[in-house]
């Protein structure tokens, strides 16, 4: 994987330097064009017109949709939560373009212009055609577009169209766009590379695949196709519920999942945060923390500051306690010309179940713009120094836009890798954590994700299969161990920037760093995802034992698979390929499979008393020593304790999380096990044992029992009274000392 990269490279610079090879592209996009026109001649245009969608009808609900439409009318009240709570974590430029100035991008007459059927949309969207084709040229581009010239000479010489011949062997994969916002370039660019059809209005029948820009309910009523987007993603990767998917796995696997700072959500754990701070400080007062408040609504670092003392924070705005994660300050970053950088990495998640990631090999590198000093009482608000994110460097006058993959403020990651190489660093190793780190995180999502999933699209219901690309943010310390910052449910992908041609104007211009990377990444989706692509991919699940080290490959093994006149795949499959390395993790999933067989498939998210007490008849957890009336005490108070912590939920019951929370709870309870996640594990065998004993007898199916005491608030007594809540509240708070190490170790 690594060794592709000096090619990339070597390619590139010929590619964009030299005269020749410039005019060449020049033809080969007129050939383009005209090839273009002659596909689109094979195709019916009677059918064509009749397909794309006219705005006006655009909201018309299709007779096979009926169905879904019901369906979701009838769990009207899940879906309007899960809407309303959706939330735009677009980075960069997704809120800009959002709004206005998608509007504003001059509209220009690019080469496929011409195309039938093609939207006023789409022509909006296409910015300064040519001056990309010339400027932007990426690697993998340029690679997509000389196979594409060496065929066309082939065809030329033997007087044939290649282009209409292959329109003719195989019905184009469809995908509509109408929904794309501001990933809509590249994903238009990358259809183009494909030579699939484009649907930039929606269309009447059915796409093969649906392409969102912020949600899974950007378009509602889809029941067959793929979306490039999770239900439940945007809420799961809120900085609160990250935080809190994380430290679930952080009690069962303290060390593995250590590449998370220490945090601690506010406001329900200010108390906490303060007492182990001062208790820190006291213990050792050479000691000096610095942490970072980072909004759980924000993103682009809006309303991100640091603090060195618990006083300090801004935890009430207005009348409202603000939601919030307070994080420990990754203090001796890795630096490169004196300055802080993070690493956006592109992630596929291909299926839930089974569960598939890919990681793209080239990311970005986002550069601060004022050189970086540790944390001190006098620097603590300069943003520059202290934080990546783009959105807020743009605007130092010290930010420099790339000409080149490996200059300026917004860097390929391969180019920082390359400099770290050169001063002797093992960047195999390097990369071999971050994809554990990137595989511990997706295992740490999953749970919830299949919780949401199974609300939104219930088996044996028709619907659509989801994937989604998510952006990483990994910051590398001083001693290159990568730490995970946050996940993007919406990562930009956008591959222009803004900039200030003359004073006072600006102006789109491509982004060369941005085409190189994010164009990959979305044709290399879509190239995994393609229906006709039946042969699965390879996956080399007999990989080595846990202790093993991922090896970082330098082949493409998805390579032949795909279509052979396109670049080797960008995208480089880590699970199930390291199955065996991280499969004893996902423990909590196995907790969730059960929560979910309780739960039923009627499109709720949270378990009633009643699926409960089910829940522990049928698993076999009630004896004499923790009676049916314990169970409705421990339901009550961690449910009550959970409705709090989540004061926005509009549904009642026990939520996953407090499922979990319950689980642990009589895990400990039941054996004495030293640990907990062996005290969890033991569970888990007696629940799946009286489980599966109950599905060759009778069929999944059966109803609850009638509820005989209904359990009500004033009957219970506090259950976290007892030791082995208090235990586990312990559990989860302690480890202070980790992140704070590491923190000194670089
Ligand atoms: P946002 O969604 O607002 O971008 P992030 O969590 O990505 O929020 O934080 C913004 C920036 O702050 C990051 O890009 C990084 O530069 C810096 N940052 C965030 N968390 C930490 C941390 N724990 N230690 C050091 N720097 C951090």
């Amino acid at each position: 994987m690594l060794v592709d990269y000096p090619d990339i490279f070597t390619n590139l610079n010929e590619i964009t330097n030299h005269p020749t090879i410039i005019n060449t592209m020049s033809d080969h996009y007129e050939r383009v064009k005209i090839e273009l026109q002659q596909m689109k001649a094979v195709e019916s245009e009677a059918a064509a017109d009749k397909e794309q969608l006219s705005p006006a009808s655009v909201t018309t609900v299709p007779a096979e949709v009926s169905f879904a439409a019901r369906r979701d009318l009838s769990r009207s009240s899940i879906n309007g939560r899960s809407r309303s709570k959706s939330r735009s974590k677009a980075d960069g430029h997704e809120r800009q373009v959002n709004g206005k100035q998608l509007s504003d991008l001059t509209p220009q007459k690019s080469d496929y212009s011409q195309e039938k059927g093609q939207s006023r949309l789409s022509n909006e969207q296409n910015i300064k055609g040519t001056l990309r084709l010339l400027k932007g040229k990426t690697a993998a581009n340029s690679h997509v577009e000389s196979c594409q010239r060496e065929k066309d000479l082939k065809c030329e010489h033997h007087g044939k169209e290649d282009g209409s011949k292959v329109a003719k062997k195989r019905r184009a994969v469809t995908v509509d766009t109408s929904k794309a916002k501001t990933s809509l370039e590249a994903l238009k660019m990358s259809i183009r590379q494909l030579k699939w059809k484009e649907f930039p209005m929606g269309r009447r029948t059915a796409c093969d695949i649906y392409w969102h820009g912020v949600s899974f309910h950007d378009n509602e009523n889809i029941v067959s196709g793929q979306v490039n987007k999770f239900p439940g993603m945007i809420e799961m990767l809120r900085k609160i519920n990250l935080s809190r998917a994380v430290r679930t796995m952080q009690e069962l696997f303290p060390e593995e999942y250590n590449f998370y700072p220490r945090s601690w959500i506010l406001p329900e754990e200010y108390q906490l945060f303060s007492t182990q701070i001062r208790l820190l400080k006291d213990n050792d007062s050479t000691l000096k923390p610095t942490f970072i408040v980072k909004p759980d609504s924000g993103s682009q670092g809006d309303g991100i500051y640091l603090i060195r003392d618990p006083a300090d924070l801004r935890v009430i705005s207005g009348s409202q306690i603000k939601q919030a994660v307070v994080q420990e300050y990754i203090q001796k970053p890795l630096l490169i010309d004196k300055l802080k950088f993070d690493i956006r990495l592109y992630v596929l998640v291909r299926s839930l179940e089974p569960l598939e990631i890919y990681i793209a090999k080239e990311g970005l590198s986002r550069f601060c713009t004022e050189p970086y000093q540790e944390p001190s009482q006098k620097n603590l608000s300069h943003v520059f120094m202290h934080l990546t994110n783009y959105s807020l460097n743009v605007h130092s006058g010290n930010f420099v836009h790339s000409d080149s993959c490996s200059t300026g403020s917004k860097r390929t990651f391969s180019s920082v890798l390359y400099r770290i190489a050169s001063k002797g660093v093992d960047i195999k190793k390097v990369w071999s954590d971050i994809i554990a780190l990137v595989i511990k995180t997706v295992i740490a999502l999953v749970p919830e994700l299949k919780v949401y999933y199974q609300a939104d699209i219930p088996p044996g219901k028709p619907g659509p299969t989801c994937f989604q690309i998510l952006g990483f943010d990994i910051l590398l310390m001083k001693n290159l161990k990568p730490v995970l910052l946050e996940v993007n449910a919406n990562p930009s992908m956008r591959i222009e920037h803004e900039q200030e041609v003359s004073p006072g104007v600006y102006e789109y211009v491509p982004s060369p760093v941005d085409e190189e990377v994010k164009v990959g990444v979305i044709r290399d989706t879509l190239r995994l995802m393609d229906p006709a692509q039946r042969k699965h991919v390879t996956s080399n699940t007999e990989g080595g034992s846990p202790e093993d080290a991922i090896v970082v490959e330098t082949g493409s093994d998805e390579k032949e698979s795909l279509t052979d006149s396109l670049p080797s795949l960008c995208l480089k499959q880590v699970f199930p390929k390291y199955t065996k390395q991280f499969n004893y993790l996902r423990v909590v999933e196995r907790i969730a499979a059960i929560f979910l067989r309780f739960l039923g498939v009627k499109g709720t998210m949270r378990l009633g008393p009643t699926g409960f007490r089910t829940f522990i008849r049928n698993c076999k957890l009630s004896n004499s020593s923790f009676s049916m009336a314990s169970v409705d005490i421990l339901y009550i108070d961690i449910t009550r304790r959970w409705a709090g912590m989540l004061p926005d939920s509009r549904e009642a019951g026990m939520s996953l999380q407090a499922f979990i929370e319950a689980f642990f709870y009589m895990a400990a309870r039941r054996f004495k096990a030293v640990l907990l996640r062996e005290q969890v594990l033991l569970l888990l065998e007696v629940c799946e044992g009286a489980l599966e004993g109950q599905s060759h007898s009778h069929s999944h199916s059966e109803k609850p029992r009638p509820q005989r005491s209904h359990p009500t608030q004033s009957s219970a007594p506090n259950a976290f009274s007892s030791p082995a809540l208090t235990r586990r509240h312990h559990l989860r708070h302690q480890p202070l000392q980790l992140s704070a190490k590491a923190n000194t170790e670089n």
